[in-house]
């Protein structure tokens, strides 16, 4: 334990930049950097830099996450418009120092100091903003807030509670058929309400997008997507590939597992509100509170070493954990940072359902690597790309189960085959939003309707067991309007699949090798975003999705334990 008293979430200051006086900042700031004449001299620099971002995005951050903890506060709605007003300066500002870093004279003994990746992330968001963008970056941050408050007004009525669309969650894992069904009918009868709104959002959304792409000279948004995932060392062919990879070898397991999962639930074909239960008796629950399932937490990751105990006990006794679900607070579950204060936090929407496990240890898992690479230089190494990411969020969830009998009790072991079924049934759903996306934005001119027909074609392609049965919405293609990232941030869905491919690596290794797979995660986790993302995956002794046959391994043992 560290001696220094630890940051409380509640003390970091709420600091409103101050744009003229970063705007002076940064010209001393390039003044310096023009008249350098060696690396030595742009170090100085260059942590300057890193300090003046730390700054503005703890504030960025803090006002995103204080909107999305109570959206319908009107003082935080505020304070997030205006930022979102302002946002698009600073993005300028930042480019500004990029393209006078990669113009550099001392640019290849500089490259030598900070590494090569931070200049490739450079390069990627260059060209991913003009000042010719700027009206179009706003207007596309005002339609996703719209979606957010959209989706967090929903109030859904259903066996006497008024239920979110996170709380409704619950209900669709049911044990009992007709309750699970009656769920899904008014979870979807709300789509159908709010159908033209989310069409029309989507319309604007994807407009603004293929606009800026073609202000910035790219063929398609795709390009541009892809440059805003700064995909350094991978491409649009790669990503293609390894979608085919995933309808030869996971689709047909994902067939089988749906049928031993009708087997088990004893119904003859599975119904769209059968998926969502496992086995008969019920989902595994948790077996205590939020409360509980925080000193569970403690006392596991106390237990798997790695300074992982440390780390969550100082997140938890500062305040950096909002986890239950509330009227107005956003959906989802996310972790965020306050690189001033070198915390990261956690949002989540616990809902009493196994779930609430699974996205504590997933956004632990990105908490633990922000908060083990928070010390690299630049700060553009803090994070890695989202592929990588992902990684470490997945990864830590697979590396829990031997502590799973703390939460789940009798239950642990069918948790574990529970959460494995349900990773590997993620894959064929995450390509499928992949897959969706290229062909929206192959197309910007499509109608809504010929959209929710392009997503209908991808369920017959990555879910062809897939029956809505008398659920209108969905069933003409209205499914993918629940998933967020479609909204918020095109082509992200991809590298929770390639996450996961890594991540079931680290399972398979930790069930030969627990303390080989440990060491060699949290030696990752240190790595940040220090390296693109095949580096990173080979560096911790994994294979790369984009190699052929990346899966056969961890689908015959999954086969094995599964018993499929
Ligand atoms: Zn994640």
């Amino acid at each position: 334990m560290s001696a220094t008293p630890a940051t409380r979430f509640e003390d970091i200051p709420l600091t409103e930049p101050d744009f003229s006086a970063i705007g002076s900042h940064v010209k001393a700031l390039l003044a310096v950097l023009g008249s350098a004449t060696s690396a030595d001299q742009c170090l100085p620099a260059l942590d300057d830099w890193n300090s003046l971002q730390c700054r503005v995005e703890t504030f960025e951050n803090l006002i995103h996450l204080r909107f999305e903890q109570d959206t319908a506060n009107p003082a935080r709605k505020a304070a997030r418009e205006a930022w979102d007003e302002q946002r698009p300066r600073w993005i300028e500002l930042k480019v500004e120092v990029k393209r006078a870093l990669l113009a550099h004279p001392m640019r290849a003994e500089f490259e030598a100091a900070v590494g090569q990746q931070a200049f490739a992330l450079w390069e990627s968001s260059v060209l991913a903003f003009d000042a010719a963008i700027k009206e179009s970056l706003v207007l596309e941050s005002k339609l996703v807030a719209e979606y957010t408050e959209l989706c967090a007004s929903a109030e859904l009525d259903y066996l006497g509670e008024e239920l979110s669309l996170s709380t409704i969650q619950k209900y669709r894992q049911d044990a009992d058929r007709e309750t699970r069904h009656g769920a899904e009918r008014v979870l979807w009868n709300w789509f159908q309400d709010k159908g033209a709104s989310l069409d029309r959002i989507f319309d604007d959304l994807v407009r603004v997008r293929a606009d800026m792409a073609s202000t910035l000279g790219f063929d398609d948004f795709t390009d541009l997507g892809y440059k805003r995932m700064s995909r350094i060392d991978y491409g649009r062919t790669d990503v293609e590939r390894f979608r085919a990879e995933i309808v030869s070898d996971v689709v047909p397991l994902c067939e089988e597992l749906r049928k031993g999962q009708a087997e088990r639930l004893g119904v003859e074909s599975l119904m769209a509100w059968d998926e969502a239960l496992q086995d008969s008796g019920g989902n595994p629950k948790p077996k205590g509170d939020e409360a509980w399932m925080l000193e569970r937490s403690q006392e596991m990751f106390d237990a798997m070493g790695g300074d992982l105990g440390e780390f969550f006990r100082k997140m938890n006794s500062g305040g950096f954990f909002d986890l239950d679900s509330r009227k107005g607070k956003a959906g989802g579950g996310f972790c965020t940072s306050f690189p001033t204060h070198g915390m990261p936090f956690v949002f989540a929407n616990f809902n009493g359902t196994l779930g609430d496990v699974r996205v504590l240890t997933h956004e632990v898992g990105h908490a633990f690597q922000n908060y083990s690479s928070n010390a690299l230089s630049p700060v553009d190494y803090h994070w890695p790309t989202a592929e990588s990411a992902e990684v470490h969020s997945m990864g830590l969830e697979f590396l829990t189960y031997p502590h799973m009998d703390s939460f789940f009790g009798e239950d642990g072991d069918r948790f574990r085959k529970v959460h494995l079924t349900l990773a590997l049934l993620f894959l064929p759903y995450g390509t499928a939003v992949d897959h969706f996306q290229h062909l929206i934005y192959e197309r910007p001119d499509a109608t809504p309707a010929e959209r929710h027909e392009l997503w209908r074609e991808m369920e017959r392609i990555y879910m062809p067991g897939k029956d809505w049965g008398d659920l209108d919405y969905p069933g003409k293609g209205g499914r993918w309007q629940q998933q967020m990232h479609i909204y918020f941030e095109p082509f992200y869905y991809i590298d929770y699949v390639l996450a996961q491919t890594c991540a079931l690596q680290f399972w398979a290794w930790a069930e030969k090798d627990r303390e080989a797979a440990m060491k060699s995660y949290v030696e990752l986790c240190r790595r940040g975003g220090s390296a693109p993302f095949q580096e990173l995956v080979r560096g911790a002794g994994l294979v790369s999705p984009f190699q052929a046959g990346c899966l056969s391994d961890v689908v015959e043992r999954a086969r094995a334990v599964l018993s499929v």
